[in-house]
């Protein structure tokens, strides 16, 4: 009898939760289309309003600041854009990111290169808010939008954004809060983050791929050129008729992931400290571990991880983890999140992220602690027959 797969890749997409899998087919089921009049329409439409309600309890938003995407991604372009509007400050914008934002953030999008300027973190992975005060000081003709993520994809250290909003909002400035991997993960509320926009993604709660949200923390801010336009769906910032399967399942994730998030938290906090316990003794060195950490992320470099064959092999062992950020599986280069730490590029070719979640069980860390150990051994062994 074969093994059955232990995943610990959350971070790159979390299985699909029964709940939302259960919602995707009874809203393919339901049909309808949200913005027609007739009692089938009128059902489209109580669906995806539930669904706001539910995505806004998530951020501790309010549901008429919700606008579904096709995902994160689109959802962070949506935002950065220069055509934002707030209040009568006329200056243009110029954007600043973290160095270690998702490629989502990184390039700007519809802002030229030239008004965008990267904030650096320090050696944790923690933005430097000294830099980032600097930094905003230095374009007075300006107005500021930051873009920093909750929490990082790669090594899952949380940013102080809260503090973060506080200098930007200092220089009337906006902040874009991409939470996709911190919600569901840990506490997020929009107004106690003092975040003016935010990314969510339903993949990454174990809703369905393809589902996303940007929320607004009020009406204050608007996006004076959406980039899908149309019929004028989404108070006319997302265009299309609305991915109703998605959107359901999307809404079903973070209800579930809500309800069950302290005690998962923690349950998942002991399991990743059992991991980093047991890795340490492998000799293995944790990204980011003096600073606050997401509880179901270890990013980590060890001296018997080699870059292609160590993941190919656990993948052969029934292991699913990942070598750096989802999109860049399958290349070995330096991460731009380690390189932003510090970290050399010598070291690119020993590193992995685990990250647990729902799936995860206790034996599950026992199991791919003993994978490391073998491999551990084969390197210590392969060393004493070269020496
Ligand atoms: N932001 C972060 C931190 C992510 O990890 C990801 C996905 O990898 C995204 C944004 C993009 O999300 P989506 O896959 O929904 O477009």
């Amino acid at each position: 009898m074969t093994e059955p797969r232990i995943y610990m890749d959350h971070n790159a997409t979390s299985p699909v939760r029964p709940e939302a899998a259960r919602a995707v087919a009874r809203a393919l089921v339901r049909g309808g289309n949200p913005s027609s009049v007739h009692a089938e329409g009128r059902k489209a439409r109580a669906l995806i309003e539930e669904a706001r309600e539910q995505i806004a309890a998530l951020v501790g938003g309010q549901a008429r600041n919700v606008v579904f995407t096709s995902g994160a991604t689109e959802a962070l372009n949506l935002a950065l854009t220069p055509g934002l509007q707030a209040g009568n400050d006329s200056r243009p914008w110029c954007l600043f990111v973290s160095a270690t934002e998702h490629a989502a953030v990184l390039s700007g999008h519809r802002f030229p290169a030239e008004s965008v300027e990267k904030v650096p973190v320090g050696a944790d992975g923690l933005i430097d808010l000294t830099a980032l005060a600097q930094a905003l000081d230095t374009h007075p003709a300006s107005r500021p939008l930051l873009a920093l993520q909750l929490a990082n994809n790669e090594s899952g250290v949380i940013q102080p954004v809260a503090e973060a909003a506080k200098l930007v909002h200092a220089r009337d400035g906006l902040l874009v809060c991409d939470a996709v991997q911190a919600a569901g993960k840990i506490p997020v509320d929009i107004f106690m983050l003092g975040a003016d926009l935010m990314a969510v993604s339903g993949h990454k709660i174990g809703g369905p791929a393809g589902s996303g949200a940007l929320v607004f923390a009020s009406e204050a801010v608007h996006i004076a050129a959406p980039m899908v336009r149309g019929g004028g769906q989404e108070r006319g910032v997302r265009s299309g008729t609305e991915n109703m399967p998605g959107i359901a399942g999307f809404a079903a994730a973070a209800t579930a992931v809500k309800a069950a998030l302290n005690s998962e938290a923690a349950r998942l906090a002991v399991l990743r400290d059992r991991l980093e316990a047991g890795l340490a003794l492998l000799g293995a060195t944790v990204f980011g571990a003096s600073a606050p950490r997401l509880p179901n992320t270890t990013f980590f470099a060890a001296p018997w991880i080699k870059a292609g064959t160590t993941l190919i092999s656990l993948d052969l062992q029934g292991f699913a983890v990942s070598g750096g950020s989802a999109c860049f599986s399958g290349k070995v280069k330096q991460s731009h999140v380690l390189e932003a730490m510090g970290v050399g590029p010598d070291i690119v070719e020993g590193i992995l992220r685990v990250s647990l979640g729902w799936t995860t069980r206790e034996d599950d860390i026992e199991k791919f602690l003993e994978a490391a150990r073998r491999l551990h051994s084969n390197t210590a062994a392969g060393k004493t027959l070269a020496a």
